[in-house]
């Protein structure tokens, strides 16, 4: 992901080296040159008029500097401004006071949720914790099997619906897995839930029963990052169906031009708090701006 947007930026540095001082036409046609290289690389308008509109005001006023150059300081300042737009400071899982904490999810089908139940899963027992995975997608055939099975490899329960008992029901489903959570002293719970191929009043109505059923203490937007234009749209129909509080990026290991993955935080207004880079469960990690923008600017 973000090759293509990462040769661009550096032709465009490339063309600064070697300059003096930078006049104000040359500011603009390098902010002209980075908008047509985020834009094409599938990022939301909004997000690209005020990366470049700060780009330009910071070049503008930059002081002449002994340590960097001109090509040097657009770069740093670029570097910032992506870090910013990613969220700037990595921010770690919201706990509940009193256990368990509640994380339910949500996003489109095929967005990644129920793999990033297990990975999640995964990567708390790792810090010990004692998670309890609960199959409430009960709209795609086979998600409970799935989770099953990545619960079995994670080695972490799965809560799933007896047969006879709640099948059909995922808000009953969900709200009972509480009560078994505190029973069994799970201390996490991670409610995966149903997503549809687009938007649906359905899919959204649905999603927020859940919530109002286990009252979470985090509820995590995935999205993949696969995505382009769309991923605006469907970002902020969760924003306001389901009201998230962090966001998971998936699938960064593909080809595709990262536009959503530099869109998301500004259009939710929500922090991205995990990246998801492949099928298996241990391709997955906590979100690092700063690490992400150094990736971009190679
Ligand atoms: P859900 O419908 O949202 O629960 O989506 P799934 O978890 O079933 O994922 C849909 C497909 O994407 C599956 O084939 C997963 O193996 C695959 N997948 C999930 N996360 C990643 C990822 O980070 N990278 C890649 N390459 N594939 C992923």
């Amino acid at each position: 992901m973000f090759d293509t947007l990462s040769d661009r930026l550096s032709g465009i540095f490339t063309k600064l080296r070697g300059k003096g001082r930078l006049s104000d036409a040359d500011i603009d046609a390098t902010a002209r040159e980075i908008r047509l290289a985020l834009l094409e690389a599938d990022v939301a308008l909004p997000v690209v008029k005020a990366f470049i509109a700060n780009v330009k005001e910071r070049a503008r006023g930059a002081e002449v500097s002994q340590a960097l150059n001109p090509a040097q300081q657009v770069i740093k300042i670029v570097h910032e401004e992506l870090v910013a737009i990613l969220g700037g400071e990595a921010r770690r899982l919201q706990f509940a006071k009193q256990p368990p904490t509640v994380i339910m999810l949500a996003g489109l089908q095929g967005s990644g949720k129920t793999t990033l139940a297990g990975k999640l899963a995964r990567w708390l027992k790792a810090q010990g914790h004692q998670p309890l995975l609960v199959a409430a997608d009960l709209q795609r055939p086979n998600a409970v099997g799935q989770l099953q099975v990545l619960g079995g490899r994670a080695g972490v329960e799965v809560y799933a619906p007896e047969p006879g008992n709640g099948v059909g029901d995922p808000v009953r489903v969900a709200r009972d897995s509480i009560e078994h959570a505190k029973r069994a002293a799970r201390d996490i719970v991670i409610v995966d839930t149903a997503g549809r191929l687009g938007i649906d009043a359905e899919m959204m109505a649905q999603a927020a029963s859940i919530r109002d059923a286990v009252q979470p203490d985090e509820v995590v937007f995935v999205i993949d990052a696969m995505v382009g234009q769309d991923a605006v749209t469907t970002a902020e129909a969760f924003r306001d169906g389901v009201g998230i509080t962090g966001v998971v990026l998936s699938k960064l290991d593909g080809d595709a031009r990262g536009g959503a993955a530099l869109s998301v935080r500004h259009v939710t207004g929500q922090p991205i708090l995990f990246a998801s880079t492949g099928e298996k469960l241990e391709d997955f990690d906590v979100f690092h701006p700063d690490r992400m923008a150094s990736r971009i600017l190679g």
